[in-house]
């Protein structure tokens, strides 16, 4: 069998790979070289999502062991996967309030979730945290992990050359009929399957693909993340303060995104001057970062379905094409990658069910 997948981000890179070690003939076609993509440079917070969508929370749940499976399916690249959990916490009564709802509802699904003193905190997670203004308990929820996109691109795309996959960058796929792909360079290509993994893409290969457009703020389509030179004080893990979240990259450098600012982002940003915003709230959260600069800025736009789901199957009326477009990429990607893999050859896998496109 011959596959072409579309989108060498987490989802294609890590569909790519599932499919060609179940025996398939895989061409991974991407228009960005692979270290260009929004995966590679997202904030990387790898978490069981809880938004009252049972089925998208048992998705992520198995997603989290997905990762697992890929670590020691690529433990011979550098470590990409961090397994240091995600601190949260708030600074007034309403946002400590928001913070003890979400806590609590990870409690009744099972999900491992500890209230800390901010004086644990500092004496056993994280001793560089600015921590005096915290109004009720700090969330610890240990089994959050982060994962560094770029490098996690590299190992599965070494992992899926080696397993045979030939990837094609710098092609840009115009349409796609069926099993059979239209490239910008007018040549087509032919397979018995094809999978679009494009993220945001996705809209321009597959028309009426329900996903919010760039313009949306209330519903935090374009991003903005900060990378920061290297600080002398960094974190080990995933943190949450109001209005910074922080994770730890290469070599003691930071990456910094602040939602409220996403919701400020235009067509043409001020990139640069957002960033500094960004970069001005981290020594008050953590105070040995202070003259931290900015060191890369990327503005991305998440491939955000009008339901904030998951897309995940066959595309209705064009057989042969099969479509995973979704927020949160990093964190399913490699469960993502394993199902399309199984759908693909034939079987059906429970956890898609409840995101098939014939629901919008
Ligand atoms: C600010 C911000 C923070 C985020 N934080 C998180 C987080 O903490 N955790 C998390 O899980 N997710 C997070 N996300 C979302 C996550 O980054 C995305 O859901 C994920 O990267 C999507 O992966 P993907 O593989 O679908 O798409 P991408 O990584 O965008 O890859 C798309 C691929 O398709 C290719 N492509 C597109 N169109 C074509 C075409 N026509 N022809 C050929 N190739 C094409 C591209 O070149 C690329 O290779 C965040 C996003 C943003 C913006």
């Amino acid at each position: 069998m011959r596959v072409l997948v579309i989108g060498a981000g987490a989802v294609g890179g890590c569909a790519a790979l599932r499919l060609a070690e179940a025996g398939v003939e895989v061409t991974l076609l991407t228009q960005q070289e692979p270290a260009d993509t929004l995966s590679a440079h997202s904030f990387g917070w790898v978490n069981a999502i809880d938004n009252k969508h049972t089925g998208y929370y048992e998705l992520s749940v198995e997603a989290l062991a997905a990762h697992e499976r890929l670590a020691a399916d690529t433990v011979d690249a550098p470590q990409w996967l961090f397994r240091k959990g995600n601190l949260h916490w708030g600074s007034d009564e309403a946002s400590a309030d928001a913070q003890r709802l979400v806590a609590d509802r990870y409690h009744e699904l099972g999900y491992q979730v500890e209230g800390k003193m901010p004086s644990e905190v500092l004496r056993d997670l994280e001793p560089g945290l600015s921590l005096e203004n915290v109004v009720g308990p700090v969330h610890f929820y240990p089994n959050d992990r982060h994962v560094l996109g770029g490098l996690m691109l590299s190992a599965v795309l070494a992992r899926a050359r080696a397993a045979g996959v030939r990837v094609r960058s710098g092609e840009r796929a115009e349409g796609v009929s069926g099993s059979s792909v239209r490239l910008r360079s007018g040549a087509e290509i032919t397979a018995d399957a094809v999978l679009c993994c494009a993220g945001r893409g996705n809209v321009d290969l597959i028309p009426d693909l329900p996903l919010l457009p760039p313009g949306v703020p209330e519903r935090l389509t374009r991003g903005l993340l900060v990378r920061t030179t290297p600080v002398a004080e960094p974190v080990t893990r995933v943190i949450h303060a109001p209005g910074l979240s922080i994770r730890p990259h290469t070599g003691n450098r930071l990456v910094l995104h602040c939602h409220d600012l996403d919701r400020t982002l235009t067509e043409d940003p001020d990139a640069d001057a957002l960033a500094q915003r960004v970069l001005a709230r981290l020594p008050h959260v953590l105070p040995g970062a202070a003259g931290a600069r900015v060191e890369n800025v990327f503005v991305g736009v998440r491939p955000m379905p009008s339901d904030g789901m998951s897309i995940i199957g066959p595309v209705p009326g064009n057989d042969g094409c099969y479509v995973i477009a979704t927020h949160s990429g990093v964190s399913l990607g490699p469960v993502l990658g394993e199902i399309a893999a199984q759908e693909v050859l034939g079987t059906p896998h429970p956890l898609a069910e409840p995101f098939r496109p014939t629901r919008f």
